[in-house]
């Protein structure tokens, strides 16, 4: 199977997904991810471009990500963008990795820019509707990325509501941890939520949530196939 993550900022897939990522190629499956701003991210101490690519490579090696793809586009100013060059930029991905299943922000995050690549990515997987060539969408899901998802404060849409529970176990929490601490400067002390205390914490509970030793949660917003 295909795997897509489109993100914002590099590390969001490994917090929104890293440990569901690492189970999925141990089984074999081709997983890529697509950055929408890979360039710069606006953090106290921000890594030079030439540090942050290292930091990207690093760890996709670790959760064995097939390919990135890097998009330019200025961060924490997606708002600024025409809305059909970011659909445009997915829908370019998705078809060069013949996406069957695709993850992405849900979009009551926070931040801004997790607001745009989401609604640009609800466009962006039509595309085999429009085009029949294209791979066929299986499912469409949003994942939960903290400091991100927890923090969105905007009661008037619907916030991240998990229905969807994948059993990581224990290792691939570790190589969550592991994969977002090869970015520097982006895991924190506790009780910051980008903490090995509250990553672990999150998955533990998500994994009771469901009856499952360790999980990742996700909302599946679109699944066809059965
Ligand atoms: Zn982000």
């Amino acid at each position: 199977m295909n795997y897509l993550v489109v993100v914002a900022h590099p590390d969001d897939e490994v917090l929104g997904a890293g440990a569901t990522i690492y189970k999925l190629t141990k089984q074999g499956h081709s997983v890529n991810v697509c950055i929408m701003s890979s360039e710069v991210k606006a953090r106290n101490h921000r890594p030079k471009i030439k540090d942050l690519n290292e930091d990207i490579n690093k760890s996709i090696n670790l959760l064995g990500i097939n390919k990135v793809i890097k998009g330019k586009f200025p961060n924490i100013e997606f708002n600024t963008v025409p809305h059909l060059k970011l659909v445009q930029f997915i829908e370019k991905a998705i078809e060069e990795t013949k996406a069957e299943v695709v993850f992405t922000h849900h979009p009551a995050d926070l931040n801004n820019d997790h607001l745009h690549t989401s609604l640009a990515c609800q466009a962006a997987v039509r595309l085999f509707q429009r085009r029949p060539e294209v791979s066929q969408l299986k499912e469409f899901l949003y994942m939960e990325v903290l400091s991100a998802s927890e923090w969105g404060l905007n009661k008037t849409v619907n916030q991240f509501n998990p229905n969807t529970f994948i059993e990581v176990g224990k290792e691939a929490v570790e190589k969550k941890i592991a994969a977002l601490s090869m970015y520097r400067g982006v895991m924190r002390p506790y009780p910051h939520p980008r903490s090995a205390e509250v990553l672990t914490g999150l998955a533990a509970y998500r994994g009771g949530q469901a009856g499952m030793v360790y999980a990742e949660s996700f909302e599946s917003v679109f699944r066809r196939g059965f």
